[in-house]
Formats: C-alpha cells, sequence, structure tokens
C-alpha cells in the first residue's frame, strides 16, 4: 500500500542526487500522489513523470542565465498554493536537510501552523562516493566525514568557511558548492597543515550518465580541475581514504556510459527499451517521433464484438493493438470469457507479453517480428481456407498482412484499426536544441513510422550533417525504410527485440567508439 498523502499538508522531500532510482520509496509515493510539485534543477527531470497526469508542476530553479527564485518567494510560493484542498511536494536535490535553505521553509510552515513532514534523500557526497567506490572512512585513517560548503557565488550573502580550519588529517572533506573557490579551499587547506599530496577526487554530475571524475592531490587539482573543465554541481572530496578507492570504476566503465542515444518512440512505450540503456550506462533522450490516439468506428466494433466467438484467429500486431481492444472489451464484458476460443497470433514480444498480463495464452508468435512472418507462421501450420479471423491494428497497419491471408489462404478476414499513429516533429520535443547543438551518438529506431517520421523531420530544419547519430535499426523491416529513405544503416538487431537491439547496440560501440556518421 502507498503512503497516504493528507491534503492541505506540505512535504519537504528530497529527490536523491540524479540517478532516477536513487529516490526512497516514501518519495516517490508521495510525488505520485501531490496535487502541486515545487521543484529545484537538481533534481532528475523525469522523476516528474511520476506525477499524476494533472498535478500543477512549479520550477523554482536556476534555469541557464537566470538567477535562481529567491527564497522568499519559494517560502511565499508554499503558502499561497498549500490549502485544505491541495497537497504539495517541495522536492529537493540530494537530501532537503544538506545545504538545502530548509530552515526558511519549516519557519514559514510552522508560523503559519501548516502541517509538514519531511523524507531524507541521498545526498550528493553519499552518491558520489557510492559512484566512484571511494569508501568515505576508513578504520585506521579516516573516523571522521565533515560536510563543507564551498559557496561558489561569492556574491552570496552567506558565510565563506575558513578552510584552515578544517585541515585535519584523519578526516574526510566533503566539499559541496566547490568548484568555483577551488583555488581558495586548496590554498587553505595546505595553509592549515594538509600537505599538498593529500588526495583528492572531484565528482562532478555524480550518479547521472554525465558522471566525471577526476583525481589528483591538494598540489595539483586546481590545475588538474581546469585542464578538464570540471564544472559545477561537484563533489570535492580531500583524505587519505581517496587513495582506497576502488579501481573497477563500476559505473563509469558500463558499456553505454557517456554514449548519448535517442529513443524516438511513440510516447507511451518508451519506458522499456530506455530503461534497458540506461541500465547499461546510455544518456537516453526520448524524443516522441509519433503519438497514437485512439481511433476506431464504434459500429464496426459493435460489429466485431457480436460476432467474436466465431473467430478461429486473432492477430495483434502490436501492444497497443492489445491495449485498446482490451480496454474496449471490458467496456462490454465483464468476463475475460466473453472472448470465446478464438486462437490468438501475435508479432513481437512485446504483444506477447500483453497478451500474457491479461492470463491468456498465446498460441503463434512467429520468431521474427513483422507481421510477414507471422502469416508465413499461420500458412505452414494450417489450412486457412474459410477461416475466419480477426486482425486488430493501427490506422495504417497491415494492409500486406490482410491481403496474404485472403489471397494466398484464402481467409475470411476482418480487420479492425483501433488506434491512430501520429506524427510528431523532433522539432517540439524540449531536447531538440541540445540535440541540435551537440547531436547524438546513436538514434535507435523501432519501427518504420519512426525512421520516416525522423527522416521527415529532420529534412526541414537545416541539421548539421556531422552531429548526426548513428543510425541503429531493430530488424528487417526497418531497415528496408532507412534504406527506402537512403540511410545508412550502422547496425541492425540480429532479432527484432529490445533485448537483442540494446545488446547490438553495445556491440556496435565496443568495435566502433568513434560516434556520428
Ligand atoms: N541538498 C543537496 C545539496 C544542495 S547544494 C544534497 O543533499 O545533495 C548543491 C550542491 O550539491 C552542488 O553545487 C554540488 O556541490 C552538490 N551536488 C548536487 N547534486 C550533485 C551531483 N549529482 N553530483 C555532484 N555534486 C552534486
Amino acid at each position: 500500500m502507498s503512503y497516504k498523502v493528507q491534503k492541505g499538508t506540505v512535504y519537504l522531500v528530497g529527490a536523491g542526487p540524479g540517478d532516477l532510482k536513487l529516490i526512497t520509496v516514501k518519495a516517490k509515493e508521495i510525488l505520485e500522489q501531490a496535487d502541486i510539485i515545487i521543484y529545484d534543477n537538481l533534481i532528475n527531470i523525469r522523476l516528474l513523470e511520476c506525477a499524476k497526469p494533472n498535478a500543477k508542476k512549479i520550477f523554482v530553479g536556476k534555469s541557464s542565465g537566470n538567477h535562481s527564485i529567491p527564497q522568499s518567494e519559494i517560502n511565499e510560493l508554499l503558502l499561497n498554493e498549500i490549502n485544505p484542498k491541495t497537497s504539495v511536494i517541495r522536492l529537493k536535490g540530494g537530501d532537503p536537510l544538506v545545504f538545502g535553505r530548509i530552515r526558511e521553509e519549516i519557519n514559514t510552515l510552522e508560523t503559519e501552523n501548516i502541517p509538514y513532514e519531511i523524507v531524507p534523500g541521498i545526498t550528493a557526497a553519499m552518491a558520489c562516493a557510492a559512484y566512484t567506490s571511494i569508501p568515505i572512512t576508513e578504520r585506521d585513517t579516516s573516523s571522521s566525514i565533515i560536510f563543507l560548503t564551498g559557496h561558489e557565488n561569492p556574491e552570496k550573502m552567506c558565510l565563506n568557511l575558513d578552510f584552515r580550519e578544517y585541515a585535519k588529517e584523519n578526516a574526510t572533506l566533503c566539499i559541496y558548492m566547490g568548484v568555483g573557490q577551488m583555488e581558495r579551499i586548496v590554498g587553505e587547506l595546505i595553509e592549515g597543515g594538509l600537505k599538498p599530496n593529500t588526495p583528492v577526487a572531484i565528482v562532478e554530475n555524480g550518479s547521472t550518465q554525465k558522471q566525471k571524475s577526476t583525481i589528483g592531490h591538494l598540489g595539483t587539482i586546481v590545475e588538474k580541475s581546469k585542464a578538464q573543465s570540471i564544472q559545477s554541481p561537484a563533489i570535492i572530496f580531500v583524505g587519505s581514504v581517496v587513495n582506497l578507492k576502488g579501481s573497477q570504476n563500476w559505473f563509469e566503465n558500463k558499456p553505454l556510459f557517456g554514449k548519448k542515444i535517442i529513443v524516438p518512440r511513440a510516447r507511451q512505450q518508451a519506458g522499456k527499451l530506455t530503461e534497458l540503456l540506461e541500465f547499461y550506462g546510455a544518456d537516453v533522450i526520448e524524443i516522441p517521433l509519433i503519438a497514437i490516439s485512439p481511433e476506431y468506428d464504434k459500429e464496426t466494433i459493435a460489429d466485431v464484438f457480436t460476432e467474436l466467438s466465431t473467430y478461429q484467429w486473432i492477430l495483434f500486431t502490436s501492444a497497443n493493438g492489445v491495449q485498446h481492444f482490451f480496454d474496449l472489451f471490458f467496456k462490454a464484458y465483464e468476463d475475460i470469457r466473453s472472448i470465446g476460443l478464438s486462437q490468438i497470433g501475435v508479432v513481437g514480444n512485446a504483444t506477447e507479453k500483453a497478451i500474457k498480463s491479461l492470463h491468456l495464452k498465446v498460441d503463434l508468435l512467429p520468431e521474427s517480428a513483422n507481421s510477414d512472418a507471422l502469416v508465413d507462421a499461420l500458412l505452414e501450420r494450417e489450412s486457412l481456407d474459410n477461416t475466419k479471423i480477426l486482425v486488430v491494428t493501427g490506422n495504417k497497419g497491415s494492409p500486406s498482412l490482410v491481403k496474404r491471408l485472403e489471397t494466398e489462404g484464402r481467409a475470411i478476414v476482418d480487420r479492425l484499426p483501433l488506434y491512430e499513429n501520429k506524427k510528431c516533429s523532433i522539432s517540439e520535443s524540449p531536447y531538440f536544441e541540445s540535440f541540435k547543438t551537440f547531436g547524438a551518438d546513436a538514434i535507435l529506431f523501432t519501427s518504420s513510422s519512426t525512421v520516416q517520421n525522423f527522416m521527415d523531420s529532420i529534412k526541414d530544419l537545416s541539421i548539421d550533417p556531422s552531429i548526426l547519430p548513428a543510425y541503429g535499426s531493430i530488424g528487417v523491416k526497418t531497415s528496408e525504410t532507412l534504406k527506402q529513405m537512403g540511410a545508412t544503416i550502422d547496425f541492425e538487431s540480429p532479432k527484432a527485440n529490445l533485448e537483442n537491439f540494446v545488446v547490438e547496440t553495445i556491440s556496435y560501440f565496443k568495435n566502433k567508439p568513434t560516434n556520428n556518421k
């Protein structure tokens, strides 16, 4: 059961350091239920996808070039948004209690007698240590951890620490917001008594696909970080534990780490591929090139449903078809048995999974995930002469499937289109500007329609060809479309399923580390 969010309560919640999965279960459950989300820029923006569709999302962080909203305005915003009918989540990067100016928000809420709760999060220092294998304490040499802030913006009205006081040999210093003040910090630590050869690690964008770590010592780190253009947000670790760092580099050595990969799927479908790619360390950019919406003719549905038990086969060519079909089916019937005794044939593992999730058996799944393979398998299996077949598809889908069943199999086929694939342009995506400037390493095409939409949308956008990503194709059909459109296929999955596609992507980069066309 989910944690029960109360109306009229403000939740001050840590969102974790950047890795989407490093949010607590409690924080995620509150986020899923909250009416209003007030969030900072250090949170992983994709967390907002957990929110209710009608939740109000208010950004109060610093966006490029702009100053962040003053704390007093955030306090006021909290008071304006909370009322007995709303719940507010104030989502902060890392842990809300660590350099998160939470005292001011607590004071505001207490002064107005507004109930609040606090949910801790994984703070950046702990995540950066974990994602670079730095044991931040060590029994013999480092028995304390000190969290410090360097305040990289000297204009801020805040206390600047005297780092000489923290020049302790048996401690690990974890310095937040220190990149802009590195020279001063290092100078004071040495003045305070730390040796220039004291080990230092800087971890930038820890736990995200942009993580970058730099190792050195006090004497060299300023130069090194300049040479490597270390940027905020970063944690600076100072202390002997840095030398005890594990050498496997488990996170940065993931096979797709640092690769920027575009997943151009329909909005509702991107999840699984994205998850797999991220598991292998990729920096995934989801750019929807298709929007799927229900589109059907009510009379046809009524006719098909009346005759449902007369079909010997029902064929589904996509998981979307399954979803839309059963959404309508369960509006008409209460009981799954109303589907009758038809056999079920599907194209692709995702479609099979969708059927199985309803506790229905798939009678036919061809090895290749395309509709021709389904016809071949059906024809091989039995005579289709006069067999009644229902084909559930999208508005564009399956003309050749229907034709072949009718001509080669002499079957009686009803086609039931249930949804519409609408084109979206890449320029509609919030990531478009970044794509246009920096490009990407690969784009993974999972259907012919995404190929067409991508090629059509880049045609008019004057994209510099040198930033175009490598083209990956999920299988033969998608590759055919790429060829027809005059594009080079950089890699093709040997089997048309997401797992194989991701494995193929990994081996492509392993054998050909330089990206782009
Ligand atoms: N409440 C946050 C800290 C906010 S202060 C927490 O508990 O993590 C902002 C500073 O946190 C940044 O300037 C940087 O020093 C650090 N920080 C936040 N996210 C980070 C990340 N993913 N990698 C490295 N440092 C990070």
